[in-house]
């Protein structure tokens, strides 16, 4: 029999008393995220005629999509606008004039790392490489996040950008995206960008609450609350499909914290090309308390040209938003054009 003394005993005792670190839920569905395109097509029963496209588009950017994502699809639907927005396709292998790597230009706006400064009082924080979600239209698929993967005392450094620029009054956390970061970093990270006089303002670029509506928890509300900075979540919704009750109760959270939300859309060829779906994504992001702020047309990423929207359907489009809805759930129609000391209006 093996005796233990008294020393072991309170270590033993002490250990017990310290509960082991627990996996928040949402890092689990994370961590689950369908990565295989042959997986995809299976679970959303597609002809296996989709599947060499699939794996094509895959090996130029890796499939990932969360099963509470994947849940709102139809299966045996091809043409299901959400999972037209995760599905490769072999056109992504297809070189297209004008369609480059980095569409934005944005190595040229990157003084410190992890840092994007290119418009006035704002500067961009990519707080987290990774995405829930892989979205084949993302103008940062082929963005080098390696290089960009600050370690803390590279942010010590790259916080000493903003520290030192009085003229920056808002902090953008993007990616990427930021809320695939813990919550231990980014509350460390927003309660330095709190402690900047200057800053006023945190905005959150992020999809997380779309793909895994867990993801706002009360460990994210925490950090979120607490900062004095005002707080604005831009979400990214492209189909009215892509709100469920579980984003609604998200956002619901969101804006107990504090958050103002906001939508950005991408116009995207065979997702919400038009009018009846942009309408109704636009009523539907309204009843969950977020208002339409951009629709973009597409950044001209290499392997995204099949979802590009021409400029006068996008124009026809809006135009007819705005015959059947209140000016307030028109979002704007925008161009990112490198250079531009804004987005350009079309
Ligand atoms: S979530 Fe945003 S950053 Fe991530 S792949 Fe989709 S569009 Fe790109």
């Amino acid at each position: 029999m093996i005796t233990r003394s008294p020393a072991d005993l309170q270590r033993a005792r002490q250990r017990e008393a310290i509960p082991l670190a627990v996996t928040p839920d949402w890092q689990s569905q994370l961590a689950r995220a369908l990565r295989d395109p042959q997986a995809l097509c299976k679970r959303l029963k597609l002809d296996p005629a989709w599947l060499p496209g699939a794996e094509a588009g895959h090996r130029l950017f890796e499939v990932r999509v969360p099963e509470a994502f994947l849940a709102r699809m139809r299966p045996g639907d091809p043409h299901d606008p959400l999972l037209r927005q995760v599905l490769p396709l072999s056109e992504e292998a297809r070189p297209m004039p004008g369609y480059v790597a980095d569409p934005l230009e944005e190595a040229a706006h990157t003084p410190a790392r992890g840092l994007i400064h290119k418009y006035a009082g704002r500067a961009l924080l990519i707080a987290s490489p990774a995405c829930a979600v892989n979205c084949r239209y993302c103008f940062r698929r082929h963005f080098p996040y390696a290089e960009n993967s600050p370690s803390r005392a590279q942010w010590e450094r790259t916080l000493d950008h903003l520290r030192d620029d009085a003229s920056i009054h808002e902090a953008i956390l993007s990616g990427g995206d930021p809320l695939a970061a813990s919550d231990r970093q980014l509350a460390w990270l927003v309660e330095r960008l709190g402690a900047i006089p200057h800053l006023k303002r945190l905005r959150i670029h992020t999809r997380l609450p779309v793909v895994i509506p867990d993801r706002i928890d009360p460990a994210l509300i925490d950090w979120l609350a607490a900062t004095r900075l005002q707080k604005v979540v831009v979400l990214h919704v492209n189909h009215a499909n892509e709100i469920d009750a579980a984003v609604i109760d998200a956002c619901e959270r969101l804006k107990r914290a504090g958050a103002t939300l906001l939508n950005q859309s991408v116009l995207l060829r065979g997702v919400n090309d038009d009018i009846a779906a942009l309408a109704e994504l636009s009523e539907r992001l309204f009843e969950a308390g977020v208002l339409p702020y951009y629709l973009h047309v597409l950044d001209p990423v290499a392997g995204a040209a099949h979802f590009d929207v021409s400029d006068r359907e996008a124009r026809e489009l809006v135009a007819g938003l705005r015959e059947g809805l209140p000016g307030f759930l028109v979002p704007k129609l925008v161009r990112e054009i490198p250079g531009e000391a804004s987005k350009t209006p079309l």
